[in-house]
């Protein structure tokens, strides 16, 4: 089997390349490395410096002929997309046409697509399930669900199948402090400099934190399963920020110091997604349980440099 991992470079496409590569697959990486590093490529992949809005992109799954195209590479700085919204919607929006017309012509067999909790902005529910209604309160969330979009109808014009999973808040080893919820990143960051951490608001804020490696499962999942749908994978656990911080606590043994600051405007106060879908349609379901997930990503920045 041949794949290509737009974004292989990145946080989640590199531990996804590894994966794909244990399991015998032959992987291409197509990454312009804006925010990913070539030393988070196993050294198996066949690297293309390409950005996924270019000809050359195009050209080189066209030759290729993959049967499957793990679509990540993407513009995933929420902050970035609201100060430069050409920028994010050339990427997220121009990069996934690019790679959908290259996968039509090549006659890939499917399209799996990292997308995000970020589509559905500030919806106020317990439980976010799938038919819920998406309306993007950033202009990284509007891509995102606009790219979904075009994913859906180039299945309608061209029978491109396609999976689409929308992630909660992934963290893991080789997360950076920038980009899409990258709070445990930031807070690593700090620990391993010594410097306090710093709480918008009263840390009861939630989050649907999930780890790398079952997200990785979850892309391994849709190879076979969840034809044509859209699907949340997450842990449909909420957990605050002051829980991770007293996580944080335990695993670093020795002091933290917190400071609580303003909340900020515009951000989500609760964000927990339903993964009943994920589970039926995937067989698919979280394995690792938070406080190990913390702990080795914890021990990988504690190594690292940068986390
Ligand atoms: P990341 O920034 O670590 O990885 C993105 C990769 O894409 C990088 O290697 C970068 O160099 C590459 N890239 C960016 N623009 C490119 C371009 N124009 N051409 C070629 N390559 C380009 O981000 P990540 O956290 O690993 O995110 C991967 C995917 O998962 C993204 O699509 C993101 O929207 C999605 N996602 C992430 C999270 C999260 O919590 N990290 C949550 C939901 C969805």
């Amino acid at each position: 089997m041949k794949a290509v991992v737009t974004g292989g470079a990145g946080f989640i496409g590199s531990h996804l390349v590894e994966e794909l590569i244990s399991r015998g697959v032959e992987v291409h990486v197509l990454d312009n490395l804006i925010s990913g590093h070539l030393y988070n490529i196993h050294p198996l992949a066949i690297i293309h410096t390409e950005d996924i809005c270019s000809k050359n992109a195009q050209q080189i799954i066209i030759e290729e002929k993959p049967d499957l195209v793990f679509h990540l590479a993407a513009q995933a700085d929420v902050a970035r997309s609201i100060s430069e919204p050409e920028y994010d919607a050339d990427v997220n929006i121009s990069g996934t046409v690019n790679i959908l017309e290259a996968c039509r012509k090549a006659g890939v067999k499917k399209v799996i697509f990292s997308s995000t909790s970020g589509v559905y902005g500030n919806l106020q529910k317990d439980l976010i399930s799938e038919q819920d209604l998406s309306v993007p309160i950033s202009y990284y969330g509007l891509s995102k669900l606009t790219a979904e979009s075009y994913i859906r109808l180039f299945h309608q014009l061209h029978g491109l199948s396609y999976t689409i999973l929308r992630y909660g808040n992934v963290y893991g080893p080789r997360q950076t402090a920038k980009g899409e919820g990258g709070v445990v990143a930031v807070f690593l960051e700090r620990i391993k400099k010594g410097l306090p951490l710093r709480i918008h608001g009263d840390g009861e804020q939630t989050r649907d934190f999930i780890y790398v490696k079952d997200i990785v499962q979850a892309n391994l999942s849709a190879i076979e399963g969840g034809n044509e749908e859209t699907i949340q994978v997450s842990t449909s656990q909420k957990t605050s920020i002051n829980d991770l911080l007293q996580m944080f606590k335990e695993i670093h043994s020795s002091e933290i110091d917190i400071i609580y600051t303003q909340a900020r405007t515009g951000d989500i106060k609760h964000s927990c997604l339903d993964n009943q879908k994920a589970y039926h349609l995937l067989q698919w379901k979280p394995q690792v349980e938070i406080f190990h997930g913390l702990t080795e990503t914890y021990k990988f920045a504690m190594k690292n440099s940068p986390l």
